[in-house]
């Protein structure tokens, strides 16, 4: 039984190209021969993905496989006829890719080089940093160009010099049965070239490893799960490629008292029986410090006041958000002898008063309906 070739490389039927390549760039440097010698099972797993991908890769085998199976590709020559690609062609987008291999390829400028790896950097700041930006120093172990040979490998005043045993190409192509296998060249590691003389500081890497202490500016208003990019603070590049880039990825601390939502925040504020019925004048923390900030006679537990500008900055704009204060009135519990005194009182005053409130229009109605 032949397994389905979707199957082989773990995408779905509807998977783009790119997703097709992917999925076998994945498998093939897991299992690939010159990585694995002598390992039986990946080796059958590589050659199972190497003919799904030659299928799936090219528009007109991957229809008729959708449409008619495994049956539809039969055609003349059996499994090894999969229409106009060549595996040598097939080889060489994948493995150029993951190797870097271009140096020395006919038709392939080798001028840009190898960029360099990007880094992630997670970074915790405090809350107070957030709302008011920071600088940070982080300290960073990476790999540098070398400085002496500028990653391109050879001592100062030697060259280069073709690959003798893959003629340059950077592969070397072994027919194993149906299947042609492209190995990475042993001798110049897909390159190509060969250094005549490596660079001595680098041992011909054209990386040294190093640690770097560097200084990173946050803007007011980040929020966790941001990620900043700093630009060419990744690993560097080498044969003339450029450095990568370095990302940080933020995560930043709650606070004790205000809830976050974005640029907004939002603050649950207390306030006693007799505040809430009388109105008071409350000193409220913001994140600058304290505001004084008036509360009408008579709020409700949920009645909201908002004050604008006075929330998180924005990442990108000049407008602040908001900062939302929830009201909570507390009744008073465990009272003394004397304060129930007064608050019957009150209550007997409350009930003589003509206008309605909702406890009293919520009686009349209970009489209402039992009398
Ligand atoms: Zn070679
Ligand atoms: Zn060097």
């Amino acid at each position: 039984m032949k397994r389905d070739y979707y199957e082989i490389l773990s995408v779905g039927r509807d998977a783009s190209n790119e997703e097709i390549k992917k999925a076998f760039r994945k498998i093939a440097l897991d299992c690939h021969p010159d990585r694995r010698p002598g390992d039986r099972e990946a080796e059958d797993r590589f050659k199972e993905a190497q003919q799904a991908y030659a299928v799936l890769s090219n528009p007109e085998t991957r229809q008729r496989y959708d449409r008619y199976g495994f049956d539809g590709l039969r055609g003349q020559g059996g499994f090894e006829d999969f229409g106009a690609r060549p595996f040598e062609s097939l080889f060489q987008d994948i493995f150029d890719e993951f190797f870097g291999a271009r140096g020395g390829r006919p038709g392939r400028p080798d001028a840009r080089g190898r960029r360099g790896e990007d880094l992630l950097y997670s970074l915790r700041i405090s809350f107070t940093e957030a709302f008011r930006g920071t600088e940070k120093e982080i300290p960073l172990t990476r790999n540098s160009t070398c400085p002496e040979c500028r990653g391109h490998r050879a001592k100062a005043g030697s060259g280069e010099k073709t690959c003798s045993k893959c003629r340059g190409r950077g592969e070397v192509y072994l027919r194993q049965g149906f299947i042609t296998v492209a190995q990475t060249c042993r001798q110049c590691r897909g390159r190509g070239k060969i250094v005549d003389e490596p660079c001595a500081h680098c041992r011909g890497s054209g990386r040294v490893p190093g640690e770097k202490k560097l200084t990173v500016k946050i803007p007011p208003g980040v929020d966790t799960g941001v990620r900043l990019r700093v630009e060419r603070e990744g690993e560097g590049g080498i044969e003339g490629g450029e450095p990568g880039d370095l990302y940080l990825q933020l995560e930043v601390e709650s606070h004790p008292l205000f809830q976050r939502e974005g640029a907004n925040l939002h603050l649950e504020v207390p306030l006693s029986f007799s505040q809430a019925a009388v109105g008071t004048d409350l000193e409220v923390p913001t994140p600058e410090g304290q505001e004084k900030v008036k509360i009408k006679p008579g709020v409700q537990t949920g009645d909201t006041v908002s004050l604008k500008g006075r929330g998180m900055p924005s990442l990108n704009g000049y407008e602040r958000g908001s900062l939302y204060l929830h009201l909570l009135v507390e009744t008073p519990a465990n009272l003394t002898k004397r304060q129930k005194e007064l608050l019957t009182e009150f209550d007997r005053i409350e009930s003589e008063k003509s206008s309605g409130s909702k406890v009293q229009r919520f009686w009349e109605k209970v009489r209402e309906i039992f009398q």
